[in-house]
């Protein structure tokens, strides 16, 4: 069987892939020969000698005497098989067969599947396709998919009825002293038939029932409840740990401060082992206001614990120190908070002491950040669904796109005058946390959930007004100083007389408002301690006319902000002071202006719940559809 799985490996990689095969005899464990392998009972699986389908009744499997095949019962519906043993970083090489219309899966560590399916000559392969990294799903209130997995590169799914082979190179999730995940599993090499068709994809959730819990080690389970498999030649062998390289003390060069988070100005020195002093730059036009902390290790954290003192020279306080915690992480993905540590200089000089790290590279941003390559990556996913529109409506100063997308279903029966329409928008740069809870609510509208509300409301969405601001540390700013929320011109936008940005968004408000579908709603994204804090800052005529009083929209946010992520809703009646995204539209057009705040506690996926109820609570606040004309 050695000599079996060292062919199989060459004839899989050698078209695919450059690396070299495993040499026969490298500990391969042969898990087919019988059922003893795996924890018991076994249910209907049995033991043949090969597997084909069924000429007469194309939807079932035919066992054949013999031995070295795993078939899971006559009709083929049993209980999976889960191995008794459990391993961390694995390679697994097996050969499958299904029958038509047939459905399983191999899961790593029981959690991250690699789909089995019918799906030859389908044309465009999606996560739940053969090869696909299974899509995630909540159990509650019945199961359903809140994303679409991880689509294979090609479709490589031979016809039902043959045999077919699988390759997987798989790297476990790692995890802190205190059990915290610090590192997402990961599907190093996916090769099926000969195709490579994953490369190194990040698993950050389990798939399937995506709460269920991950460890450093799993068994590999083998899925027999969708439908007919047999599997052959089924070998597993322990990867050796990608060595960390020998901890070594970090120096200044290890340091990147100009990555796509970065601080512009940031001085570092070196004053002890692991021991660094770090001087901030300011804003443009602003020398009170620092830049933020944000940088990259790129090299030799493994190991090590940084202490870092970071000092403001201009010796003002605006928006650094204590107001917001910052993360860090070592794949980008999963961030953990950190704070200033106690003692220091009150608003001039605090220290950050860091946990030992368990990777090389360690990324640390402002609250829980989002760089422009995040945000890119985000608006790429998005516009794969057939309701998003993605407008380019400019240029940053920088050179970056100013993106508006647009959601809606184009084949609604209801005319566009009729949609409910809402406009949300960050204006602040580096409140990064109202950024992550935009996403959730782009989520959540793009969700199976919300088909109808699809067909009734027009939802636009500004991911970021400025984004050149996350590689060069700028809060609240962009490239000219101006403080992005305060250049809203209720008298109507002026090139000559806002920020850059704030302009071309403000231009295209004001397009929007002359079309045939208006905003009703204007939403500004913002962040600041503690939870989500909306406030309604201007109320227009649809309150509590064509639509209930405002504390009916406080209602249904309390009813499905089950985690109590967010206050109460409130709204003021205070004179708004002029030149505020939070209240412009309002002054200028008469339409409901809501400033939400709040949020910099909550991590990435509190922010994204967060989004997701807020939304929840608006389509069902703007129900039916908008009066006729
Ligand atoms: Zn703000």
């Amino acid at each position: 069987m050695n000599l079996f799985a060292a062919i199989v490996v060459s004839a899989m990689l050698g078209s695919a892939l450059p690396a070299a095969p495993a040499a026969a005899g490298d500990g391969w464990i042969v898990l087919s020969n019988d059922l003893t392998a795996f924890e018991q009972p076994t249910g209907r699986w049995y033991i043949a000698g090969g597997a084909r389908m069924n000429p007469k009744f194309e939807r079932r499997l035919l066992g054949e005497p013999g031995q070295g095949t795993l078939v899971n019962g006559k009709v083929g519906v049993t209980g999976n098989l889960v191995t008794r043993q459990q391993w961390g970083d694995a390679e697994v090489l097996l050969e499958f067969i299904i029958p038509r219309g047939s459905n399983s899966g191999v899961k790593l560590h029981g959690v991250y599947e690699v789909q089995i399916f019918d799906s030859w000559k389908v044309a465009r392969p999606t996560g739940a396709d053969c090869g696909g990294i299974y899509p995630r799903a909540e159990m509650k209130p019945t199961y359903h998919h809140i994303d679409e997995g991880i689509a294979p590169r090609v479709n490589a799914a031979k016809a039902p009825g043959q045999w077919q082979t699988l390759y997987i190179r798989f790297r476990a999730p790692r995890f802190d002293k205190e059990g915290r995940k610090i590192v997402n599993a990961q599907f190093e090499k996916v090769v099926l038939n000969g195709q490579l068709i994953h490369d190194h994809v990040d698993v950050a959730h389990p798939t399937g029932d995506w709460h269920a819990p991950e460890h450093a080690k799993g068994p590999l389970l083998f899925q027999a409840d969708h439908g007919p498999v047999a599997f052959r030649h089924i070998c597993v062998r322990p990867l050796p740990a990608v060595p960390p390289s020998k901890k070594q003390q970090l120096q200044e060069a290890d340091f990147n401060f100009r990555g796509p988070l970065g601080s512009d100005g940031a001085r570092l020195v070196r004053i002890g082992e692991n021991h660094f002093q770090l001087t901030l730059g300011h804003a443009p036009t602003h020398p009170a206001w620092a830049n933020m902390v944000q940088f990259e290790i790129l090299r030799h954290a493994y190991g090590n614990r940084l202490r870092l003192d970071v000092r403001f020279e201009n010796g003002r306080r605006e928006y650094l120190f204590d107001d917001y915690p910052l993360s860090w992480s070592c794949d980008g993905r999963n961030w953990w908070h950190i704070r200033w540590s106690p003692g220091g200089v009150k608003g001039k000089a605090r220290t950050l002491e860091f946990p030992q790290f368990a990777a090389d590279r360690v990324i640390v941003g402002h609250q829980v950040p989002m760089s422009y390559d995040d945000a890119e990556r985000l608006i790429a996913g998005w516009r794969q669904h057939p309701h998003v529109r993605v407008h380019v409506l400019g240029k940053s100063l920088g050179g970056r796109n100013l993106y508006r997308l647009t959601i809606t279903d184009p084949s609604s029966p209801n005319p566009p005058a009729r949609r409910w329409v809402h406009h949300f928008a960050n204006q602040h740069p580096l409140e990064c946390c109202s950024q992550w809870r935009i996403a959730g609510m782009i989520d959540w509208l793009l969700s199976d959930e919300a088909v109808q509300h699809r067909q009734r409301t027009i939802c636009h969405f500004t991911l970021m007004m400025s984004p050149d601001a996350a590689s060069h540390g700028w809060y609240r700013t962009n490239g000219q100083g101006f403080d992005m929320n305060r250049t809203y011109r209720a008298e109507g936008a002026d090139k000559t007389k806002q920020a850059h940005e704030a302009y071309v968004f403000q231009s295209d408000l004001e397009a929007l408002m002359r079309s045939e579908a208006p905003l009703t709603t204007s939403w500004e994204m913002h962040t600041w301690q503690g939870l989500m804090d909306p406030i309604i800052r201007g109320q227009g005529p649809e309150m509590g006319k064509e639509v209930g009083p405002w504390e009916d929209l406080k209602k249904l946010l309390a009813k499905y902000d089950t985690q109590k992520l967010s206050k109460p809703l409130t709204a003021v009646a205070e004179p708004h002071p002029e030149g505020h995204w939070d209240c412009g539209p309002f002054r200028q057009f008469g339409i409901t202006n809501v400033l939400v705040e709040g949020g910099s506690d909550a991590d990435m996926q509190q922010n994204l719940d967060a989004g997701e109820a807020l939304m929840r609570a608006i389509v069902e606040y703007y129900r039916g559809l908008r009066p006729g004309q």
